[in-house]
This record gives structure tokens, sequence and C-alpha cells, in this order.
């Protein structure tokens, strides 16, 4: 299929099954699982994966085209997927055959979801301090700790976990594993957190008590490389959260651009007051650059070349300019659009994850600083 086949696809998907219930759903923070059928239909729950194993196959540049697409419409959708196939795209690259065949089809079908277990109460950035440990007990490890804010939490099934095999290891990422941990005993959801805004999608407290997992699920099948493998995944994750970022900022200009020709002050549209035309120009240069930062980044993943760098620059930019945009359409709205009846509100609401979400943006500019000096060596 076309990339533009496959656009038009997701755009008649978003008009048809998604926009017109987005506003109940989102209201009421309902997980909407008719939607997630509709994806599963679509594929999207393999968009990434290599067709030997179901998936799609997309090239990550059409992937972010589609994430953009749907984060327009309700970005909520977008992180059902995204740690979804972060979770794939380790396995994919970092797995044994093994657990590529056992695990990947089912991925790819969504009929096994789930997402990235990394993060805890105690560190979310500083990822080498966390505290959950795997210990090895024959032919098992046995899991004991607490993750929390992990997406798809309660409805998803299984989650690539970050643990610590050797607490005592120098440096600290050297006693990190990463394993696949389906639900089972010992294995359970603490609470579903509560949040501004991302309505719809599960974010939760996962916790671990004497979790025994099989050693086959360590993925790659060798303890010590896991900081490593989770962070491979982020490049994708990164240009998904850019992508998600684009679309956020378009969907704040479009709605800007609509009001803004029919509401009239002084017996003209506002757009046709400068104070108005100037925001309306930087929120439509705004989208266009980090449309081409995460195009970039994207086709360089594509080209299998190092790309941190570039996803750092591309997740900064986009998810800022989502940020501002989503403000400035809330001016551009007057008191509208402080109305919770408003989309800019949703948007307003829904921006400010993207600048904590896959890294921070201090942790993007701490990442792209160092590439810089790496690269550039005096
Ligand atoms: C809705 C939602 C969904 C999420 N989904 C997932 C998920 O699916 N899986 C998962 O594992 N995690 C998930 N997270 C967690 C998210 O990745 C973390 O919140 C994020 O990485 C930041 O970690 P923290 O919250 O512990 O903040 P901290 O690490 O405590 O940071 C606090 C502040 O200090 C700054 N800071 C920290 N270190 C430095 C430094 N060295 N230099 C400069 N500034 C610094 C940070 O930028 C931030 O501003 C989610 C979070 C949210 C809110």
């Amino acid at each position: 299929m076309s990339d533009a086949l496959i656009l038009d696809t997701i755009e008649a998907f978003l008009a048809r099954d998604v926009a017109p219930h987005v506003h109940a759903l989102e209201k009421s923070d309902t997980w909407p699982a008719e939607i997630v059928a509709r994806m599963r239909e679509l594929g999207l729950f393999g968009a990434t994966i290599g067709p030997q194993y179901g998936g799609l196959g997309l090239p990550c540049a059409t992937y972010a085209a589609i994430v953009e697409r749907i984060a327009r419409v309700w970005m909520s959708l977008t992180g059902i997927f995204n740690s979804h196939l972060i979770m794939a795209a380790v396995v994919e690259r970092q797995g044994t055959e093994a657990q590529k065949r056992d695990f990947l089809p089912r991925f790819a079908a969504g009929e096994l979801r789930g997402g990235l277990a990394l993060t805890e109460p105690d560190c979310g950035t500083d990822l080498q301090a966390i505290r959950t440990t795997a210990r090895r007990d024959g032919d098992h490890y046995v899991i004991n700790g607490t993750k929390t804010w992990i997406s798809n939490g309660i409805h998803g099934a299984c989650f690539a976990l970050l643990v610590k095999t050797d607490l005592a290891a120098e440096p600290r990422h050297r006693g990190m594993s990463l394993f696949l941990a389906e639900k089972g005993p010992g294995f359970t959801v603490g609470r579903k957190l509560e949040k501004l805004g991302y309505k719809g999608i599960d974010s939760a407290e996962l916790v671990f008590d004497n979790f025994r997992v099989p050693a086959n699920r360590l993925i790659g099948g060798v303890e010590g490389f896991g900081l490593k493998h989770a962070l491979s995944g982020l490049e994708l994750g990164r240009i998904n959260v850019a992508s998600r970022g684009v679309g956020i900022a378009q969907a704040a200009l479009d709605e800007s651009l609509r009001y803004a020709q029919l509401r009239k002050t002084f017996g003209k549209p506002i757009a046709q007051h400068q104070a108005i035309q100037l925001k309306l120009a930087d929120m439509a240069t705004r989208t266009e650059a980090a449309r081409l930062l995460t195009q970039r980044a994207a086709e360089m993943y594509d080209r299998g070349v190092r790309c941190d760098m570039e996803a750092g620059m591309a997740k900064l930019f986009a998810t800022e300019a989502a940020l501002e945009n989503a403000i400035e359409a809330m001016r551009v709205h007057g008191g509208y659009g402080y109305s919770t009846d408003a989309p800019v509100e949703r948007l307003y609401r829904d921006a400010p994850l993207l600048v904590i979400g896959e890294g921070t943006n201090e942790l993007q500019r701490i990442i792209i600083a160092r590439q810089l000096v790496q690269r550039n060596p005096a």
C-alpha cells in the first residue's frame, strides 16, 4: 500500500470512528475499547513491526505522518500504540530468535498489547537509580519493586520491564536488565493515576511482589544490557512524541485559523487584526519547522543512521511548539478558548505532557549538547 493510501485510510478512520466520539470519551476519561478494536483491524499495533512477524513494516517516516494525523484529532490514541511499538522494536532489534517468534506476531496482531515500564516512584530521568530487582532462582527470576506512570498499565498485558540484576555493578547500568513481563501472579496494578489531560489512556502504578518470570524472558538472553536496550527503543519513541507535538501544534493552528475568520470585533474578522495575524504566522511557522525536523529524524532512523541528536532536537522543538501553539490558540479564541467545550482547551491540557514524557526537554538539551561536543571535537 502506498503512503498516500495509508494516510487516506487513517484520515477516514479518524473522521468516522474517532472524531465524533472524542469529546465524550475524553470528558468521561473512558478507555476507547471500540476504537482500539478498529486500530487492531487497521494493523496499527504492528505498524513498525516487520512483515515476517505479521506487522506492516512501515518506515518510521510514514509512521511519524500517521502519528501526526492521529494526534491532530486525539493525542491519547497515539499513546496506546507508541510504547507498545517501542517494546516491539526492542524485541525485534535485541531479542533472541525465540523471543521474536513467540512475541512479535502477537504484538503485531494487537492480541498481546502493553508498553514500557521504566519509571519508578523515586526516579524517571535518572533511570540508573531504579530499585526494582530481579534475582535468579533456577530457571526463573524473582522480581520485586514498583513502577509508576506506566502507559497502558491497566489494559495492557505485557511490558518491557527494566530491573536491576546486580545492585553492586559499577557503572550502575551494567547491573540493569530488561524483561518481557506478562501479567500473572505477583504482577498487579497498584492504582490508576489521575491526570490533567491525556484522558482515555490508562496510566498506572504496577507492583511486583515476588513475581516469577521465566529466565528465557530476559531480552537478548544476557544480563547487563537492559538500559542500553531500553534506550535503543527511545529514538523511535522520541520521533513519535515529536510527531504528536506536530499534530497538536497543527490542530491548534487549524482551530485558530478557522475561528479567526469567523469571529468579528470592531466590524471585521479578528484574522484581519494585525495582532492576531502575527500569532497565526508564528504558529504556522513553528508547526512547519517542527514537521521538517521530525521528518528529518525519521528519515535518518530509516537509513539506520545514529539519530539520537536529531530525534532529540525534533522532540524538543516540536513539543515546545505544541505548548506555545496551544496557549496562543486559547488567546485567539478569547473566552471561548477557556470553555471546557472547546477543543483548544484539550490541546492546552494535553500539550504539557509532551515536554515531560519520553525524556524531559531538559534531558533532550543535555543529549543534544553532549552529541554536539562528541561530533565536533576541538
Ligand atoms: C502521562 C504520563 C505517561 C507516562 N508514561 C510512561 C511509560 O509508559 N513508561 C515509563 O517508564 N514512564 C512513563 N512516564 C514517566 C516519564 O517518562 C517521567 O515522568 C519522565 O521521564 C520524568 O521523570 P520524573 O517524573 O521522575 O522527573 P525527574 O526525573 O524527577 O525530574 C524532575 C525535573 O528535574 C529535571 N532534571 C532531572 N535530572 C536533570 C539533570 N541531570 N539536569 C537538568 N534537569 C534535570 C527534569 O527535567 C524535570 O524538570 C509517564 C509520565 C506521564 C506523566
